[in-house]
């Protein structure tokens, strides 16, 4: 569903993504970990090409993000193009960047009326579901302020799920959440992983990455240093940078 091939970005001079190289399969869930400013979040921005990497390729579903391949040459993708690749990519953030004057309900509506020009009814009646899928029937008519974290972000998740992505980005999603609210957010992305959704994770919950993911990969100065089965990987890390990083956050 995933694929990298040697991605590289820079901003400006700055060497952002050195060569990032890995694959998530279809229905898989990958971990990202790895010390602030290593990349994680660049990455995640250039999956769904909210970034234009600047080497190397990156794949979703088969097709090249942001770019046309004809002879071998890359041609970047209209602008109208590139944003139809993304409408396919739900993405989840730190700060769930729901719209404040609008209720529960309509922020889960806004894209799937807007965007796919979905019946009102028919987004309402899907809005409902996933409302009850993440255990928020009760909050349709309320607004974003009247919510906990734990909330809101669940909320962020129904909302990027209504447009019935085919991959699931998640930049720390829980980072911003009381402790006591993180459970409920991971149960959510836990329920997900079980029904298939493949899933991009960039986390530093270590237990939901040893129960939950199929790989996980340790990112640092832009570089993949080691990746592979999350209980392996925790339980007996090989390179000095990720004993270091995991020592730090365990
Ligand atoms: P954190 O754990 O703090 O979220 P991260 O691993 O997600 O870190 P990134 O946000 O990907 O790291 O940032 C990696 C590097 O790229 C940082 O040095 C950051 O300052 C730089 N960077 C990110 N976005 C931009 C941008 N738009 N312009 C310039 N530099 C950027
Ligand atoms: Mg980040």
């Amino acid at each position: 569903m995933v694929k990298a091939d040697r991605v590289a970005k820079s901003f400006g001079a700055l060497q952002v993504l050195k060569g990032i190289t890995l694959e998530v399969k279809r229905g898989e869930v990958l971990c990202l970990i790895g010390p602030s400013g290593s990349g994680k979040s660049t990455f995640l921005r250039c999956i769904n090409h909210l970034e234009q990497v600047n080497a190397g390729r990156l794949y979703v579903d088969g097709d090249l993000v942001g770019y046309r391949e004809k002879n071998g040459k890359l041609y970047e993708l209209h602008p109208r193009e590139a944003a139809k690749q993304r409408r396919d990519i739900g993405m989840v953030f730190q700060h769930f960047n729901l719209f404040p004057h609008r209720t529960v309900l309509e922020n889960i509506i806004e894209a799937p009326t807007q965007v796919k020009k979905l019946k009102k009814a028919d987004a309402v009646t899907r809005a409902k579901e996933l409302l009850d899928r993440v255990g928020l029937a009760d909050k349709a008519d309320a607004y974003p302020a009247q919510l906990s974290g734990g909330q809101q972000q669940r909320v962020a998740i129904a909302r990027a799920l209504a447009m019935d992505p085919k991959l699931m980005l998640f930049d720390e999603p829980t980072s911003a959440l009381d402790p006591e609210l993180v459970g409920e957010v991971l149960g959510v992305m836990r329920e997900l992983a079980a029904s298939g959704m493949t899933m991009v994770v960039v986390t530093h919950e270590m237990g939901f990455a040893r129960e939950v993911a199929d790989q996980l990969v340790f990112m640092d100065g832009g570089v993949v240093v080691e990746s592979g089965n999350p209980r392996e990987v925790l339980a007996n890390p090989q390179h000095d940078r990720t004993k270091a990083f995991l020592s730090r956050i365990l």
